[in-house]
């Protein structure tokens, strides 16, 4: 298996799996929300746009975030495999993807649904903190860094992220429910959906993935 989704909600840990297999497996991860975060702090006019979008919990405008995604897809270094951590986030955005994969003569090999309870990923979010350089994301109780404040991998500054307060994760929660959940059965259909109890610990959830890519 080589060419991966992570599905689930936000604080679900995609993007904690995704960051620990992307070195073993020796395949990229690509993570919409962090590209759309480089596109923020660079401070241009879409750059503004898209932080509109993000501090209220909606989603980017798919013509937006394809138009992005499809840039690294054709790239080189998804020539390997690829760890989608983030996108598809709508079924429109699924039919772009299978038509990018199309064009590069690739296909999605498995869609793992890391499926999690709410007060988990309420107690997940409000302790979340991530490197401001490389993404990498800690738990302040669960997954601390070694020294606070700062990443273990490239010593860059822990921050919150902006859309991490309470309101705002309530409304990410309502827009996964209402447009990314439906991705479920989208899947499911397809015969690529391999669901995982998320609610574990890192250790453990990322030894059930491996296995599953292994077998
Ligand atoms: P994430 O880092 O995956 O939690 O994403 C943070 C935010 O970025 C989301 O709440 C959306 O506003 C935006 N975003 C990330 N990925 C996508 C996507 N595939 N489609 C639309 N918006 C996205």
């Amino acid at each position: 298996m080589k060419n991966i989704i992570f599905l689930g909600p936000p604080g679900s840990g995609k993007g904690t799996i995704a960051t620990e297999l992307s070195p073993k497996l020796k395949i990229k991860h690509i993570s919409t929300g962090d590209l759309l975060r480089e596109v923020v702090a660079s401070g241009s006019d879409l750059g503004l746009e898209i932080k509109s979008y993000m501090d209220k919990g909606d989603l980017v405008p798919d013509e937006l975030v394809g138009k992005m995604i499809k840039e690294v897809l054709v790239s080189k270094e998804a020539e390997k495999g690829i760890l989608l951590d983030g996108f598809p986030r709508t079924v429109n955005q699924a039919e772009m993807l299978n038509t990018i994969m199309a064009v590069v003569k690739k296909k999605i090999d498995a869609v793992f649904y890391l499926k999690v309870d709410l007060p988990v990923i309420i107690k997940r979010l409000s302790n979340r903190v991530t490197c401001k350089i490389c993404g990498k994301p800690y738990h302040l109780i669960n997954l601390p860094p070694k020294k606070p404040g700062i990443c273990d991998r490239c010593g860059g500054e822990l921050v919150r992220r902006d859309d991490d307060r309470e309101e705002t994760v309530s409304k990410r929660y309502e827009t996964y429910i209402a447009k990314t959940e439906q991705l479920i059965n989208y899947y499911k259909n397809k015969n690529l959906l391999i669901e995982i109890d998320g609610n574990q610990e890192k250790e453990i959830t990322v030894k059930m993935v491996l296995s599953h890519i292994k077998s």
